[in-house]
């Protein structure tokens, strides 16, 4: 084994070549063998919430409430992906009986399974402690799918790292399966990040997180000597368009809506609405008062770690240089003061720093003049997970325009409520075009997630043995 300077790279070494191990066994594994560990270890996080919950309240401050929840989703989704893997679905093969004659008409027998890539590499969210952690939805759905998975620890929540995996350690060895099925590197340098994803071993990533890092390790894994699929989950500005027909029926209630989706766990969501766009009109103007004073009475809590607390005052500093405060009330405890800007949309559209994430307690507001603005303000941002248009319930040209120009660039499109709060289910999609990620042809929610760690094989007149060996999933 090669020795190296940095001890994280001989942890990753040691890491990657016990999934290397793993990963015909577990990928080969039957139903029953993948159902009982996945909700083995959804018994064990709930078993163990109490204590869990306190370690990551005290290491995110996100408090007792919120993170019940996330336990409470994180087992959820643990025995969801089970359920999902037993039903067949991910590894319904396509039949095509041999068909006689000339092509194109005949064929020979072909058999499109769908086989596991191998040791994936995750990389832990900080905003999720749980549910985008260590037995979070990229570390489910990629066991579910087969593949062995080497977690990179967030350096934001290191002890309740060790602590869901010392109990997701002791649920595997109590099941009798390999040490590799799931491994955790930790305290690992920025290098050390790189070297995993570059690391021969490994077959994919998963990756929650900023832009900066997600381009850096995405460059990374297709700059190996052979490139690896990287699903990456990075930055994401939200836009919401309240238009003044839905702002005329009941402005109030969907100001509160909104200022509490703006301001939800310190602004740290990935789908957090960071732009709201509104057409220039009386009701929008109210709307704005009465968002400012709903967001007032919110108090926010401190941030995840004190370098995305810099990072938002940063974000908040140049977005305050191209564009109006609206509002910021005094700071209020260990959170940042919310705050909100405001900008036409000429400037939104011509200024990219305006499109840049502000991760934290904070909005831009886009004043446009039409709703061909609207739609140029939407093409502008991109790539986004989520587009939420309030007040397009009737069918109409220009409701259709919107809905088209909102498809265009997000994932998730949302006709009523607020962008916060992602369920986990057969239909979800969270990625979209970039920038929001990598791979908008999948999704790091729901569980279509686990098709991201399969790979389709045709065979082609296999021998009767082969066919039924290969069915061991089935
Ligand atoms: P991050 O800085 O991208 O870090 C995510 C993970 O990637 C961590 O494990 C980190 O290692 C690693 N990493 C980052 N840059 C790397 C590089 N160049 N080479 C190798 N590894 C690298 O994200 P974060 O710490 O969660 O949050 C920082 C900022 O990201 C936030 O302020 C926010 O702007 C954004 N964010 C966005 C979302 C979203 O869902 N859109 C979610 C979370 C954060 P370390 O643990 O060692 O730092």
């Amino acid at each position: 084994m090669t020795t190296h300077q940095d001890p994280a790279l001989s942890v990753i070494d040691q890491a990657v070549a016990k999934a290397v191990a793993a990963s015909e066994i577990w990928g080969e594994s039957t139903e029953t063998v993948r159902g009982a560990l996945l909700r083995g270890l959804a018994e064990a996080l709930e078993k163990n919430g109490a204590e869990l919950v306190a370690i990551a309240d005290r290491e995110s401050g996100l408090g007792e409430g919120r993170l019940n929840g996330e336990v409470a989703r994180t087992a959820f989704q643990l025995r969801g992906f089970a359920d999902e893997f037993e039903s067949d679905v991910p590894y319904r093969r396509v039949d095509d009986a041999a068909v006689a004659g000339a092509p194109p008409v005949g064929h020979p027998r072909l058999t499109r399974v769908k086989r596991p890539l191998g040791p994936v590499a995750m990389f832990s969210a900080s905003n999720f402690p749980f549910a985008f952690s260590v037995l979070g939805g990229d570390t489910a759905s990629a066991l579910a799918a087969g593949c062995p998975v080497v977690v990179k620890a967030h350096s934001g929540h290191p002890d309740l790292s060790r602590a869901v995996y010392e109990l997701a350690r002791r649920v595997v060895a109590e099941q009798q399966l390999p040490e590799g099925v799931l491994t955790l590197v930790e305290g690992a340098s920025r290098g050390a990040g790189g070297y995993l994803v570059q690391h021969p071993g490994i077959a994919a990533v998963a990756f929650t997180g900023s832009y900066q890092g997600g381009t850096a390790l995405w460059r990374l894994a297709n700059e190996r000597p052979r490139p690896i699929p990287f699903f990456g989950e990075l930055g994401s500005i939200n836009p919401l368009i309240a238009l003044p027909g839905a702002l005329e029926k009941d402005s109030e209630a969907l100001a509160k809506t909104l200022a509490g989706s703006i301001t939800l766990g310190c602004g740290q969501f990935c789908t957090s609405p960071g732009v709201v766009v509104l057409l220039e009109h009386s009701a929008s103007e109210r709307f704005v008062e009465q968002l400012a004073a709903a967001i007032r009475q919110i108090k926010t809590h401190r941030m995840l770690t004190p370098s995305m607390r810099n990072g938002f005052d940063d974000a908040a500093v140049t977005v305050a240089r191209h564009a109006q405060l609206v509002f910021q009330p005094e700071a209020d405890g260990d959170g940042p003061a919310p705050r909100l800007f405001s900008v036409v949309a000429e400037d939104f559209i011509a200024n990219a720093h305006l499109r840049e994430e502000m991760f934290g307690p904070a909005a831009l507001i886009v004043k446009a003049n039409s709703v061909q603005q609207i739609s140029e303000v939407l093409a502008a941002i991109g790539g986004t997970l989520t587009t939420t248009l309030w007040g397009v319930d009737e069918a109409s040209d220009s409701n259709r325009e919107l809905v088209r120009a909102a498809e265009a660039v997000s994932g998730r499109v949302l006709f009523a409520g607020v962008p916060t709060g992602v369920a986990v289910c057969a239909a979800q999609q969270h990625g979209g075009p970039w920038p929001s990620s990598t791979a908008p042809q999948t999704t790091s929610v729901g569980y279509a997630a686990i098709e991201r760690f399969l790979r389709p094989v045709a065979l082609q007149d296999a021998p009767s043995w082969w066919m039924k060996d290969a069915l061991f999933n089935a």
